[in-house]
């Protein structure tokens, strides 16, 4: 019966499965907690900044129609009335045939409209010699003019880097207003997991999905939570299952979703809440399913390393980043010119194929990290991004999708 579902595109199936999903709620952290967390209200200014007009250089603060057709020919003396640093208000008046020292974020004086650098100067206690002719409002930076008050600053669910740490310390926002991240439950399935460390018995392989996966978690921006290993058994799969979701916000399974005699987690979830196994058109990636259970999102994910991965990079990384309260949950789409020609064998699906991008004279250039087995996991190692391979192939100097999951090395003729 499932089987006749349509096959979904991999854009329909992650609209469908962001629209389902919502961010966490918000909380107000310390300023410097909110590194990393995603804003959950607008922030308006409720200053100025810079909140005065003031010096941007060391120099003196001048009238600009006391220095017409000054220069190093023929400087213009100016009496100094005051000396400004930093952090102090100016106590007299710039009039004319007048000047005040002023050292950089130093408020301007009243009457003074353009400060002339120290370098274009020669003075003494009480005077100075100017040898250029300022343009009005020359070194000046205006009250306002990074930041006005009443301004948008900063949009709901943008990040917060240093950036905009510094920002919000600017604009006077000791706690803003961020969306809790999402904390991450991951089990892997199989009887054949070993931990690492434990010696290899016949038949068994190492449990890398729980590796990978908690790597995608955090680089997400989301909390993972390791409840290690659960074999092939429904009751052992349904215990750790439950213990997940109660504590946390998300749960990530890998194995057990196929047609397979011991895939139990697909009906340990079906039993537990709503899955909906769904049919998407993407290669590797099949099988896979999204749902709901006991209130949590689920995504179970195939065994295959790679499979596994390229799930997690097109559906969870988007999801867990909507509901860290993320406004730019997908990575932006980039384009690559294929150095090599590629098939798609993958019957009318897309092909998310592993891929070295390099950008060679201002353009990113694509070719395959070698055998694209699910299970190859150095195809992955090797490789900065996804090309997206649709219908038969691409060929070589074709224009493909690519998303970019890693540094791009720059390869310019130039620099050969
Ligand atoms: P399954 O989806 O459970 O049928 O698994 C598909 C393939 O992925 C099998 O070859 C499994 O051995 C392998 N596999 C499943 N889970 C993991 C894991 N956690 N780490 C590495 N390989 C795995
Ligand atoms: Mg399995």
């Amino acid at each position: 019966m499932r089987d006749r579902q349509p096959m979904l595109t991999v854009a329909e199936a992650r609209e469908r499965m962001l629209e389902s999903l919502s961010p966490l709620e918000a909380v107000r952290v310390p300023l410097l907690d909110a590194l990393d967390y995603a804003l959950a209200e607008d922030i308006v200014a409720t200053e100025d900044n810079p909140p005065f007009d003031n010096s941007a250089m060391d120099g003196f603060a001048v009238r600009v129609d006391d220095l017409r057709g000054a220069s190093e020919g023929s400087p213009v003396r100016l009496r100094v009335v005051e000396s400004l640093p930093a952090g102090f208000a100016p106590n007299v008046a710039v009039v004319q045939g007048t000047a005040s020292r002023i050292m950089t974020g130093a408020m301007m004086p009243e009457g003074a409209d353009a400060v002339v650098m120290v370098e274009h100067t020669r003075s003494g206690e009480d005077w100075v010699d100017v040898f250029e002719e300022p343009r009005s409002r020359q070194n000046v930076r205006f009250a306002g003019e990074s930041v006005r008050r009443g301004d948008t600053v900063l949009r709901k669910g943008k990040l917060v880097r240093p950036s905009e740490l510094a920002m919000l310390a600017a604009l006077n926002v000791p706690f803003p207003l961020v969306a809790r991240k999402p904390r991450v439950a991951v089990i892997s399935t199989g009887d054949e997991l070993t931990p690492l460390g434990q010696p290899l018995l016949p038949g068994k392989i190492r449990d890398s999905n729980r590796y990978g996966l908690i790597g995608q978690i955090r680089e997400a921006g989301a909390e993972p939570l390791d409840l290690g290993i659960a074999t092939d058994d429904a009751s052992v799969v349904e215990h750790k299952i439950r213990e997940a979701v109660a504590q946390s916000d998300a749960l990530v399974t890998s194995g057990g979703v196929s047609v397979g005699d011991y895939d139990v987690v697909k009906s340990v979830l079906e039993s537990l809440g709503e899955l909906r196994f769904w049919r998407v058109a993407m290669k590797p990636g099949k099988p896979q399913a999204f749902g709901e259970v006991l209130g949590k999102p689920v995504f179970a994910l195939p065994g295959n390393p790679v499979s596994s991965m390229v799930v997690f990079e097109l559906f969870v990384r988007p999801a867990l980043r909507k509901m860290a309260g993320r406004s730019d949950p997908f990575r932006s789409p980039r384009y690559a010119i294929m150095d090599e020609s590629v098939t798609n064998d993958s019957h009318g699906r897309t092909n998310f194929m592993r891929v070295i991008l390099t950008e060679r004279n201002g353009e990113l250039r694509a070719t395959t990290t070698g055998s694209q087995g699910s299970g190859v996991l150095k195809s992955l190692v090797l490789a900065n991004g996804l090309a997206v391979i649709d219908g038969s192939g691409a060929s070589l100097g074709d224009r493909v999708e690519v998303i970019v999951t890693g540094d791009i090395q720059r390869a310019d003729h130039s620099t050969i």
